[in-house]
């Protein structure tokens, strides 16, 4: 393992939960955050600490493959859920799951959410699907919610909260943000009646657009 790049992503890893925390997209423990050392190792925030005094040392480096850590703190109970994930999609390297109340809102009808704003397509991919109720940190709740991600950077999970991946993790807790907003406005619309919804040719055009051309890409 490069230890330089172990360090690294504990800092991004440390400083996203923090970042997670101050804006409100959880509360207290609930959540964790990873992100990809290589294709062997991740980085994931210890179980149940409290993010306003994590330091990055004490970002948990797992092993993917077999679920050993180093180190004495234990890891998040999702591991075997952000491993996969880091296992399965080689284009992320970055996982924020959080219980945000919006997206929790959402998530307890244990539907998703239609294709409706043009950036949550662009970032997601297109509609927000809802992962089944499974229990937390099991293999069955790594199954579910990898399904539930295919061809998307967020899901919902039923009763629980939500899931957003990025190329790097500030892209992820971006991607956590507008998966939260557009919960928000899906509640809010359902109310004015009349939703119209962006077609599958749209979806997969924004989605290129922001992966590939978006920003100051030439
Ligand atoms: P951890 O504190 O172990 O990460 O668990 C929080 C959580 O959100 C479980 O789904
Ligand atoms: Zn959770």
């Amino acid at each position: 393992m490069d230890m330089q790049k172990a360090k690294q992503v504990q800092q991004e890893v440390c400083d996203t939960a923090k970042a997670m925390a101050d804006s409100g997209l959880t509360a207290g423990t609930w959540g964790n955050i990873s992100g990809r050392i290589d294709d062997t190792y991740m980085v994931i925030t210890p179980s149940g600490m409290d993010y306003s005094k994590l330091n990055p040392d004490q970002m948990v480096i797992v092993n993917m493959k077999t679920e050993e850590y180093e180190g004495n703190l234990k890891p998040s109970i999702e591991v075997p859920l952000h491993a996969k994930l880091l296992l399965t999609r080689p284009e992320v390297n970055g996982i924020v799951h959080t219980h945000s109340s919006k997206a929790l809102a959402v998530a307890v009808t244990r539907k998703g959410i239609p294709p409706i704003c043009d950036d949550q397509v662009s970032i997601l991919g297109g509609d927000v699907r809802c992962a089944p109720y499974t229990f937390p940190g099991t293999p069955s709740m790594a199954d579910t919610v990898a399904e539930a991600l295919l061809g998307r950077m967020g899901a919902l999970i039923a009763n629980h909260g939500s899931i957003a991946m990025g190329r790097n993790l500030r892209e992820a807790l971006i991607a956590a943000t507008v998966l939260e907003k557009t919960a928000q406005i899906w509640i809010d619309v359902q109310a004015l009646g009349n939703a119209e919804m962006i077609s599958d040719e749209d979806c997969a055009k924004f989605y290129d657009f922001f992966m590939n051309k978006y920003g100051q890409k030439k």
